[in-house]
């Protein structure tokens, strides 16, 4: 097993009619610093760090620590961001840090104008973009005029490939999926690392019905994946600089 994404934070600071994150009953808290740094000894997909689940990252007060943790570990760390926070003096900063790739969603139309803002501000950092124009409905977890419902058939890159994700409780998902944490298969801290690396994500669980990600060949997605991971971790090799043994640097 590898996890995909840790969440740094389930809180947010919109609430999108489309997105299960407003209505979700899990505990909505930044992750403690210890629990991220204890996280970083298990293995990470593509060794990227991806920053996100249910909720905006850039409400973490310590996410410039949780950056520079993820960059002295040779982790390529990055999130997805609604930009409601982004300002360009932070945002240096988390580069400096380490941060090695962004992903803007667009939520607000400032968060458009802010991708052009980026590539001509850091040219060489991998900016992804999420549309979200079609939105799916999180099988069945939102109704929302703006969602479709795609009860796709086969399976999912988690379940294909072996990934789960990780709360800022600690617990362990199924995959990106599950808001209420329905699939879960127990604390990462239940297993060693190594333990951990040999588990299966065989977990089905209510979601999984009528779930929009399941793929009849789930190998694209997965390929696009992997193009991601080897354009960030080109910009790790040739742009970013190379971690300091100081956190005070940056404080
Ligand atoms: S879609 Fe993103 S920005 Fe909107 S409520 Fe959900 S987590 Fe927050
Ligand atoms: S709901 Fe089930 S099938 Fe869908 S992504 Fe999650 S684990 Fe995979």
């Amino acid at each position: 097993m590898q996890i995909y994404a840790i969440e740094v934070t389930s809180c947010c600071n919109l609430h999108c009619s489309y997105c299960p994150q407003p209505s979700m009953q899990r505990a909505k808290e930044h992750i403690p610093l210890t629990l991220f740094e204890k996280a970083l000894d298990y293995p990470f997909g593509m060794d990227v760090v991806v920053g996100h689940l249910f909720g905006e990252a850039l409400l973490h007060p310590d996410l410039l620590k949780i950056t520079q943790l993820c960059h002295e570990r040779g982790l390529a760390f990055g999130f997805s961001t609604n930009t409601l926070l982004l300002n360009l003096v932070q945002l240096e900063q988390l580069i400096m840090a380490g941060l090695s790739w962004l992903v803007i969603s667009f939520h607000t139309p400032q968060a458009k104008m802010w991708v052009a803002t980026l590539q001509k501000t850091f040219p060489e950092l991998p900016v992804f973009t999420s549309s979200l124009e079609t939105k799916h409905d999180w099988a069945g977890q939102v109704h929302s005029k703006l969602v479709k419902s795609f009860h796709n058939q086969g399976d999912c890159i988690f379940h294909a490939y072996n990934l789960v994700t990780i709360t800022v409780q600690g617990d362990i998902l199924a995959c990106c999926l599950d808001a209420s944490g329905k699939s879960r298969l127990g604390s990462l801290f239940d297993y060693s690392p190594q333990e951990f690396a040999l588990l299966n994500n065989e977990i089905w669980f209510e979601l999984c019905q009528q779930c929009p990600l399941r793929l009849v060949n789930p190998t694209p997605e997965y390929v696009t994946l992997q193009n991601m991971a080897q354009q960030i971790h080109h910009y790790r090799q040739h742009f970013l600089a190379k971690p300091t043994t100081s956190l005070t640097l940056y404080l």
